[in-house]
């Protein structure tokens, strides 16, 4: 069960909510995010009456989840906010994370974190520890490379999202970065998603390479019936019986998912297709079906790249994109606020083109 409390609700009426809980031996977890505070109760509880809960002074509403219903699609989950204000969801203005696949050293993480930061990215993506379909590739920097996230981030005051892939890494990476992202190959991690619920960082969530929509729904229960609710959905595409792409890229999934649960959802399509020459045209559709943003991949000499060059744009192709997506999002969606988005440079406007 979740109890929503109003938006009034001060940190003594919150602790008044959890003792009263206590007192008929509930065990209260209290969750906040920007919209709000909900405190969820592990135990069932079906057998009381909805009126016991209704009567707690400042509960907004009672929850009850059955045994179909989950947190995902029950509650009000967007947007998400960061630390330093910046919220994905929620009809918010799309917010694009761009870097590198891999962190490949301190100079050209800070170097890329410049660059993409100049073409209004709002978040910095770099991967420290990488899972390479063959051992023999380059596995990631580790620790090292979470470090020099950490500085990219101190330098250019941008967000950090970047993947763990164990249990271990979560509470190693949690001082070097903002959001911690679930890989595709991770999604089906229960342990990994476990841990990840009782962080209170934001989560990147991607679907597993032949995940349904369901199923990619249910890892994301795993993380919010733990206790964090901040979870964004990846769609990066999955793996279908075409090979001109790498993944299918299903858009679909979006407006699906738009309909079904409020969760954040962003597209990734540089692992979505594979193809730097796609990548613009596929992010302008993501935006069109819904997408709170997008995740690319960016490299100024994506030849000598350590992971994933063929897929990575120019910071000068990632300027275009932002600048369409704030567009497009704007045409199809509205906009309930557009100051953490990248101002739009009307010189570059598409709809000049
Ligand atoms: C990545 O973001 O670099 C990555 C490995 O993504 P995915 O898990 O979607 O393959
Ligand atoms: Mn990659």
């Amino acid at each position: 069960m979740i109890l929503v409390l109003q938006k009034k609700a001060s940190q003594d009426h919150v602790a008044a909510v959890c003792a009263w809980l206590e007192r008929i031996n509930l065990t209260p977890q209290v969750l906040q995010n920007a919209s709000g505070t909900v405190v969820s109760v592990k135990e069932e509880v079906s057998e009381l009456p909805a009126h016991l809960f209704t009567q707690i002074p400042y509960v907004d509403k009672v929850i009850r989840l059955h045994s179909q219903a989950t947190v995902a699609t029950s509650a009000t989950l967007s947007p998400i906010e960061l630390a330093n204000g910046l919220r994905i969801g929620g009809g918010y203005a799309p917010v694009v994370m761009a870097g590198p696949c891999s962190v490949e050293g301190k100079a050209h993480i800070l170097h890329t974190a410049n660059r993409v930061k100049e073409s209004g990215a709002k978040i910095l993506r770099g991967g420290a520890f990488k899972p390479r379909t063959s051992p023999y590739d380059f596995q990631g920097l580790g620790l090292e490379g979470l470090q020099y996230l950490d500085e990219a981030r101190k330098s250019t005051g941008l967000p950090v999202v970047s993947e763990v892939m164990a249990p271990e890494h979560v509470e190693m990476a949690e001082p070097y970065i903002d959001i911690l992202q679930v890989g595709t190959r991770n999604m089906y991690n229960y342990e990994l998603l476990k841990e990840i619920g009782k962080s209170r960082h934001p989560v990147l969530l991607k679907r597993a390479l032949s995940a349904t929509i369901t199923e990619w729904l249910d890892a994301a229960e795993y993380i919010l019936s733990a206790g964090n609710l901040k979870v964004i959905l990846c769609e990066r595409g999955i793996r279908t019986f075409e090979t001109q792409t790498r993944n299918t890229l299903d858009l679909s999934a979006v407006a699906v998912l738009k309909k079904m649960c409020s969760l954040p959802v962003v597209v990734d399509p540089s692992h979505g297709t594979g193809r730097k020459d796609i990548v613009q045209v596929m992010s302008r559709a993501a935006i069109a079906s819904g997408a709170d943003g997008l995740i690319i991949e960016v490299h100024d000499n994506p030849t000598q790249a350590l992971s994933d060059g063929p897929q990575a744009i120019s910071p000068e192709l990632l300027r275009d994109i932002i600048n369409e997506s704030q567009q497009i999002y704007a045409l199809f969606h509205g906009t309930k606020r557009s100051d953490c988005a990248a101002p739009v440079d009307a010189s570059r406007s598409m709809v000049n083109r």
